[in-house]
């Protein structure tokens, strides 16, 4: 059996009408940038979470830019992260001349230990990025209460967790701002670059909208430095008819997630855990392996992909080796880094592949 890890192809064959009719319209029109299409998007995207202010912009990674842009945050500042996520969310605390500062994760849900955070608040504090890992919200409950009490912005990066919901409530109702992107293996995938900021304050998503198209007010009068930041009309078109499907395809994952637990119960394995307050959207299934390179090679052999998010926790990156940090100082970011394996996610792998991929696995393990 040869496994697709995302069936991305298999997706577009599935709704391949509706996208190339959706396409050959943005070409009829010729509206490259900020067509219909993108303003139709950010309409549907607000009615899909409930958003205040919803603004599409052109990556996960401008979108962070966009909401730290908003906030004013720049050198000086320090902004609370976890070191164990891509490393856009870190790079562009860094890009605007803040500092990173990481706090260690939570051992059996991955996302930043909220009971870390107080100890590493100080006057330069502004802000808090939690991640979504993997598609699940972080304990927002905690992170909300050191929020009030210390003042600060809390921004949801969102890149994987697009519908993930806390407490029966999208998360975007649990933070100042709320990123989202659309790279093409996150749940819900364009076909290049896109991404989308969601604010709750008006004047802040004003200020973003505005900062997006160079930080322009009105044609060529530019109020602030911003970015050319905009998402493709073409890639709008696409996400548009995606969004149409998406509620079906989070059940299909949530699914996929239920049958993979099934399937690799009582193998000695750490499956991922679910807190009972959250639904998370699999953006990956993963688990955790000894001998991982090991495990990963045996799999490959039988046609089973893998991959690893992510094998080296930010603080030990060469780009960060100006913040001090060293080995031993995040010991869990350190040991999930060394044992986390993803398993093919998407909406469509079939009970069969489900079987066979854990079958493999509980034989090489
Ligand atoms: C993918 C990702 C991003 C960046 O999104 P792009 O659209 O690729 O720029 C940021 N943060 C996290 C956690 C991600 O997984």
């Amino acid at each position: 059996m040869k496994i697709d890890f995302a069936k991305l192809q298999y997706q577009y064959q599935l709704y391949k009408r509706e996208i190339d009719e959706a396409i050959h319209k943005v070409l009829d029109n010729s509206n490259y940038i900020m067509g219909d299409e993108v303003r139709e998007l950010e309409e549907s995207l607000q009615n899909f979470t409930s958003a205040k202010q919803t603004i599409t912009c052109s990556s996960g990674t401008d979108a962070l830019l966009l909401a730290m842009m908003a906030l004013d945050i720049k050198a000086g500042d320090e902004v609370i992260t976890t070191p164990f996520t891509f490393i856009a969310t870190a790079e562009t605390i860094a890009l605007l001349g803040a500092k990173p500062v990481f706090v260690d994760i939570d051992e059996k849900t991955y996302n930043i230990d909220p009971s870390k955070i107080e100890e590493k608040i100080t006057q330069r504090t502004k802000l808090i990025i939690s991640v979504s890992l993997y598609g699940q919200p972080s304990s927002l409950d905690e992170i909300d209460k050191i929020r009030k009490k210390y003042n600060l912005f809390h921004i949801i990066d969102g890149a994987q967790s697009f519908g993930a919901t806390y407490k029966n409530r999208n998360e975007i109702y649990y933070c100042d701002i709320y990123t989202t992107s659309f790279f093409p293996a996150k749940p819900l995938g364009c076909f290049g670059d896109g991404g989308a900021v969601f604010a709750k304050n008006s004047d802040i998503a004003d200020k973003i909208r505005m900062l997006r198209v160079h930080g322009q007010n009105r044609r060529y009068h530019h109020k602030y430095i911003g970015l050319g930041g905009r998402m493709d009309t073409i890639q709008s078109a696409i996400v548009n008819v995606k969004l149409k499907h998406y509620k079906k395809d989070l059940s299909l994952r949530q699914e996929v997630a239920n049958q993979y637990n099934q399937t690799l119960k009582d193998k000695n394995l750490v499956l991922p855990f679910i807190d009972k307050k959250a639904t998370s959207v699999f953006a990956q299934y993963s688990i955790r392996v000894q001998h991982r390179d090991k495990v990963q090679v045996k799999l490959k052999e039988q046609g089973i992909p893998t991959a690893v998010h992510y094998p080296m926790p930010l603080h030990l990156q060469e780009c960060f080796a100006y913040l001090g940090y060293k080995e031993g100082d995040f010991p869990i970011s350190e040991l999930i880094s060394n044992e986390i394996m993803s398993l093919p996610m998407n909406p469509y792998l079939s009970i069969n592949e489900i079987r066979y991929i854990a079958d493999n696995i509980a034989k090489f393990i």
